[in-house]
């Protein structure tokens, strides 16, 4: 089984807006219009079994209403399965939070950069040991957000090795291979907290969405293959799950470049689906 743990898609009437709002704040490529439709067509491509589509609340108030929709989109089926999402600032988090996994969903996504709270903030950790209680997995984006250039320490590797000492049993996945170009931290600071990984847009190269704000193949660069396979192994291949970030990674684009790598098949098999395969319950 083949599970992509890290997908978008955005409601029909707003796919469009809000994918081309996303491409110019990071100046990359879409792959898909940002619809289920176009999600599921790029799965039946890539030969991909289940998606988890994870949603992120940008203010609080959306918050209920965003997990109604997540609810409703696993209702669904045909393989794409929604995370719920929350806010460090929605007042009802406590409940949302036992509403989410009472209705089946199986985890929370957390964007500490567009919710500018940092990982390691008291809000959070509530969040964390929340999940942990009502058995929600998490998954958090990692490290630098290619749509806040330069800015932005909210979720860094210390922040998260922090947070992981000031909560008990969260099953937490770092997106972009642990932190997003803060590669070398965490390599250095999160292999002894636990936490799993996700591999999404972190491999080879961005690609441009063609507006000339990103000057050389340089400044596309993210992890080479070398270091990609050596995190792998510093955390371990049972803590390491294929994520695409489609619509801004291509899925069967980022399959291929993860066979390619020098991993052997059990390491293979894990990544690409043995490992959120247990941790999903499928
Ligand atoms: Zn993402």
């Amino acid at each position: 089984m083949i599970v992509d743990i890290h997908t978008h898609t955005f409601p029909g009437k707003i796919a469009a807006r809000t994918v081309d709002k996303l491409q110019s704040m990071s100046h990359t490529h879409p792959f898909t219009d940002g619809t289920v439709q176009a999600l599921r067509e790029s799965m039946a491509a890539a030969g991909i079994d289940r998606s988890v589509v994870v949603p992120v609340a940008t203010n609080a108030r959306q918050v209920p209403r965003v997990n109604d929709a997540s609810i409703a989109l696993n209702e669904s089926g045909g393989g794409v399965l929604s995370f719920g999402c929350m806010h460090p600032d929605y007042d009802g988090w406590k409940s949302e939070l036992a509403r989410l996994a009472e209705n089946g969903i199986k985890g929370i996504k957390l964007h500490p950069v567009y919710q500018e709270v940092n990982f390691d903030d008291p809000r959070f950790l509530r969040i964390l040991d929340r999940c942990a209680e009502v058995g929600l997995l998490v998954l958090t984006h990692a490290g630098k957000d290619v749509g806040f250039p330069g800015a932005a320490d909210n979720v860094s590797p210390a922040r998260i090795a922090s947070a992981m000492r000031q909560t008990d049993g969260v099953a937490l996945i770092c997106a972009h291979m642990g932190s997003w170009r803060q590669w070398d931290d965490a390599e250095r600071l999160l292999p002894e907290t636990g936490v799993y990984l996700d591999t999404s847009f972190s491999l080879g190269a961005m690609t441009p969405n063609g507006d000339g704000y990103y000057p050389t193949p340089e400044s596309l660069r993210l992890l080479s293959d070398e270091q990609f396979v050596r995190i792998v192994r510093a955390f371990g291949a049972e803590r390491v799950l294929f994520g695409t970030d489609s619509p801004w990674g291509e899925q069967a684009d980022s399959l291929q470049k993860l066979r390619a790598l020098s991993l052997t098949d059990p390491e293979l098999t894990a990544v690409l689906g043995g490992n959120a395969q247990k941790l999903l319950g499928l």
